[in-house]
């Protein structure tokens, strides 16, 4: 069991992802604030093991302004005592902010999951392929996964990767 980040711009997607990773195996349901650092979404309970997903605070782009030059640096620090981060891009689009938070990511040294979301929306195989050489290209990190958070496809192969990731420990709830 660990903690895992989720980590994205607003309407990526995130809200529907873990409404569909937690939804039927959720073992605490209530967006509790846990800490003054995690608060915790939900605790996914897997054949492989278990993850406990926490938010962080959204990363603002317009460093200029002192609030969200606080809320960034509360974001990074929000991620320590975290093991594992799945971040979520818009499979049809991405932002030039989305470049920085792939640099702040690969400052925080842990393993990162790029969930390339809203896959559904792309209907052609070469439009999808093409994107797919482009994100592993922008944002190289070693494990990149198609997910449609809407459809559910492929959320078992992000949810297998999470427990695979995160270290070895015994589960705290059955
Ligand atoms: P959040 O702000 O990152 O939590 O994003 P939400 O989960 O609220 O999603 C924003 C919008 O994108 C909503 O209208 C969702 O229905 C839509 N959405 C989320 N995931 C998908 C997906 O995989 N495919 C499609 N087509 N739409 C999605």
């Amino acid at each position: 069991c660990g903690y895992v980040a989720l980590i994205g711009r607003p309407n990526v997607g995130k809200s529907t992802l873990m409404n569909h990773l937690l939804g039927q195996k959720i073992s605490i349901t209530s967006r509790k604030p846990q800490t003054t650092r995690h608060r915790i979404l939900g605790i996914n309970t897997t054949e492989t093991g278990q993850a406990i997903y926490v938010d962080t605070p959204g990363m603002h782009d317009n460093e200029k302004r002192a609030l969200n030059r606080y809320l960034n640096r509360t974001a990074e620090t929000t991620l320590v005592g975290v093991e594992v981060i799945v971040w979520l891009i818009d499979g049809l689009s991405w932002q030039p902010y989305d470049d920085l938070i792939f640099k702040k990511l690969e400052q925080a040294g842990l393993p990162v999951i790029l969930a390339v979301n809203k896959v559904d929306k792309i209907k052609d195989r070469e439009t999808l392929l093409a994107f797919f050489a482009e994100a592993q290209q922008r944002f190289a990190f070693e494990h990149i996964i198609p997910i449609s958070a809407l459809k559910k496809t492929n959320l078992q192969q992000l949810e297998k990767l999470v427990m695979e990731l995160l270290p070895e420990r015994d589960p705290i709830y059955p």
